[in-house]
């Protein structure tokens, strides 16, 4: 199947290269031609472990491109695939620049009928506006206005017809994605489930074709309305931030009442009701999901006058959190830290990942700095993000000496 996927980032370029690797012919598109130029050359832009030999076989293979020509991608692939970034807006709602933006040049460019998928996490009601967005593209190129239903063709044909007999149809599916950072070529390619949210017979046959190759075993496609596919991958991130803020406030517990935490994270995980998945206290969750995904869900219960309250605390938790560590170190030391030097290990916000976006990594770091201290940190593999962020000082990112 031809495929595009728009936005080369963790999700699109793991998206993109393992459905290459399934035999699909795959363009990736960006909008930031540095991250295509280095994609071109060879390299990868961001690390993401055994993505790079991916890439690299599925490019050898001649089933695996990418660009900044949108017209191209466009032209591409019958599915095109947002997987651009729905960061936090000013209010804490996803702002959805960038899928509205993705969605309009697919408007402007398409000449046949496409299946539009919503990878990115995006609120509900998004693929309304995408929808919506497609046609004031189509409506501006005098494209007759379908009523966005295709027609069921038992053979599948129609898919991809010329550009004189298609009369402005498109599809919309949201298709959230639900894989981790550091582990997600894995994911990707065993997903616990494959959630889709489709209104349209055809979208939901294009989608069942495209995931053939991971339902041999089991079915794990499900298919639901699109507002509930759209509200399924805020659940998950939220309930898995729920669990962590748990145990942290428990383990804060713990430590005043002389408990240890670890016993009791065994001793509740056994229980097969509670599982021991996401029950680790630390100092706070951070990444690129569940702070803005947390945010971006609160902020629509809000603007529909119904707050959540228990996501407020799981927010309220994981904040403070963030500045436990700190707290510890200047009970320790006091509020100066000038001449003291900290050796901070770690500085993705979780292992096997360069993300450092909200990793509590930061606040630590930006904590001694603001005292006067002088940091000199380690990580595997986001010490090149670290340095991009903050840029190069001596005294910031050096290989410790061991
Ligand atoms: P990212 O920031 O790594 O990548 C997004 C990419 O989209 C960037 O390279 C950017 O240049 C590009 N882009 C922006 N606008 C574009 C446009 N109009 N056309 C083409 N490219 C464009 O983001 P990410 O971490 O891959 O996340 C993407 C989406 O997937 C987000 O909604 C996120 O919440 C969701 N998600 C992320 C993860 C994860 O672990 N990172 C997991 C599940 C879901």
């Amino acid at each position: 199947m031809k495929i595009t996927v728009i936005g080369s980032g963790y999700v699109g370029l793991v998206s993109g290269a393992c459905l290459a690797e399934l035999g699909n012919d795959v363009i990736c598109l960006d909008v930031d031609p540095r991250k295509i130029e280095i994609l071109n050359n060879g390299g990868v832009p961001i690390y993401e472990p055994g993505l790079e030999e991916v890439i690299k076989s599925n490019v050898a293979a001649g089933r695996l491109r990418f660009t900044t020509d949108v017209a191209e991608s466009v032209a591409h692939g019958l599915v095109q695939m947002i997987a651009v970034g729905t960061p936090s807006g000013e209010d804490g709602s996803a702002d959805l620049q960038y899928v509205i933006a993705a969605a309009r040049a697919i408007g402007s460019a398409m000449t046949e009928y496409k299946v539009i998928v919503d990878k990115s996490t995006v609120p509900v009601g998004t693929a309304d506006k995408v929808k919506q967005a497609v046609h004031e593209e189509l409506d501006k190129r005098r494209i007759k206005k379908s009523n966005n239903t295709v027609a069921p063709s038992p053979s599948g044909g129609g898919l991809g017809r010329g550009n004189a007999e298609w009369d402005g149809s498109f599809s919309v599916v949201s298709n959230p994605e639900f894989l981790k950072e550091g582990a997600a070529i894995d994911d990707f390619n065993r997903p616990d489930r494959i959630v889709i949210g489709a209104e349209d017979e055809q979208a939901i046959r294009v989608m069942r074709e495209m995931y053939a190759p991971f339902r041999r075993n089991h079915d794990r496609l499900m298919v639901m309305d699109i507002k509930s596919a759209e509200l399924t991958k805020y659940a998950a991130n939220a309930m898995l931030a729920t669990r962590i803020s748990f145990m942290n406030e428990l383990a804060n517990l713990a430590e005043k009442v002389g408990a240890d935490i670890e016993h009791v994270r065994k001793g509740i995980g056994s229980d097969q009701r509670i599982g021991y998945h996401f029950l680790y206290a630390g100092c706070g969750y951070g990444g690129s999901c569940f702070p803005k995904d947390v945010r971006a869900l609160k902020r629509t219960a809000e603007e529909l006058g119904m707050p959540l309250r228990v996501l407020q605390a799981v927010e309220d938790v994981n904040d403070a959190q963030k500045s436990v560590l700190l707290s510890k170190i200047t009970r320790r030391f006091g509020d100066n830290l000038k001449d003291k030097h900290f050796a901070l290990w770690g500085l993705a916000f979780k292992p096997g990942t360069d993300d450092m976006r909200e990793a509590t990594s930061r606040v630590v770091m930006e904590g001694l700095w603001e005292r006067g201290a002088t940091v000199t940190a380690y990580d595997p593999v986001a010490m090149k993000e670290a340095q991009h962020i903050y840029g190069a000082r001596a005294d910031r990112y050096r290989m410790p000496m061991l």
